[in-house]
């Protein structure tokens, strides 16, 4: 099935490794001049070459710190100035740190909403006008399963990542007359660095290797295994595509079936 998205622009935001790398390889394999970004330049550097190796489309990496605003301004700049404004925009960044509720300090509240609910909003900002004008967009963000069941332990995660939800549940309304779409994507368990300290705790419990550690984490979803970035990659894309221009204000869960609930 040809997505239609063949020459698209995106910006696909944390994306050196895990799920946004996931989601920027499937994106250019579908023909889009993807723009990634991350902290670390040898990283993202490694990312685009590999990403532009494998499908021979063209991939910007930009350095940018999501939760800093001036950082973002210049990501999308350098996007603006190298392939144009963004016709797809992916918002992800790395989750907060794990903890009970009375561990953090206004600090630590402040800042997990920074990087995983305002540098959305800013994002947003600073491509919806285009967008507009051109009657065209997708908005993606990706939150993860823990806005259907809360994770203990994720207090920071849990709360940002629905407000997210709510605001991309509003803005969905008000921007579907533009043509543009909105919607969550919502990760279940799936094998990248951020569970790699699940693996460590697994291995130094069973004394297993790494990979069985991986393996064993896996059983945990009804489908037993972990799933895979090019997986939610594929999802992305198709969440991109022209074919799915009547989904919108959706919720997204792509867990192995891990959520328990009906809906
Ligand atoms: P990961 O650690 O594998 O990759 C995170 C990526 O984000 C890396 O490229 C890193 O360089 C980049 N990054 C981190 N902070 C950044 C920042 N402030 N600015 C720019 N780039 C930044 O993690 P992942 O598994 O790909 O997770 C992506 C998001 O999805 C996280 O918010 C995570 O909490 C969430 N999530 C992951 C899972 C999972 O099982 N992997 C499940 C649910 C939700």
């Amino acid at each position: 099935m040809d997505l239609g998205i063949q020459d698209k622009i995106a910006v696909v935001q944390a994306s050196s490794k895990g799920l946004g790398l996931g989601v920027a390889h499937v994106l250019s394999a579908e023909g889009a001049k993807v723009v990634i970004c991350a902290r670390t330049v040898s990283e993202l550097n490694n990312a685009a070459a590999q990403i532009h190796e494998s499908t021979g489309n063209p991939v910007l990496p930009v350095q940018c710190d999501v939760s800093k605003h001036q950082q973002l301004q210049s990501l999308f700049r350098q996007c603006r100035k190298e392939f144009g404004d963004p016709d797809i925009l992916v918002c992800n960044a790395g989750g907060p740190p794990r903890g009970q509720f009375s561990d953090f300090s206004k600090d630590d509240w402040n800042q997990a909403f920074q990087t995983n609910f305002h540098s959305a909003v800013s994002s947003v900002n600073q491509v919806v006008e285009a967008m507009k004008t051109n009657g065209w967009g997708r908005l993606i963000f990706i939150t993860s399963m823990a806005v259907k069941q809360p994770i203990n332990s994720l207090v920071l995660s849990n709360a940002a990542r629905s407000a997210l939800t709510a605001y991309a549940k509003t803005i969905a309304n008000d921007l579907a007359p533009y043509g543009i779409t909105v919607n969550c994507l919502l990760p279940g368990p799936h094998r990248t660095s951020r569970l790699e300290h699940l693996v460590n705790d697994i291995m130094e419990d069973d004394g297993c290797s790494m990979e069985e550690a991986w393996e064993k984490l896996g059983t945990n979803t009804p489908l037993g295994r972990l799933g895979r970035p090019e997986e939610l990659g594929a999802l992305a894309a198709f969440i991109c595509s022209t074919q799915a221009g009547f989904i919108t204000g959706q919720s997204i869960v792509h867990d192995g079936g891990t959520i328990k609930g009906l809906l």
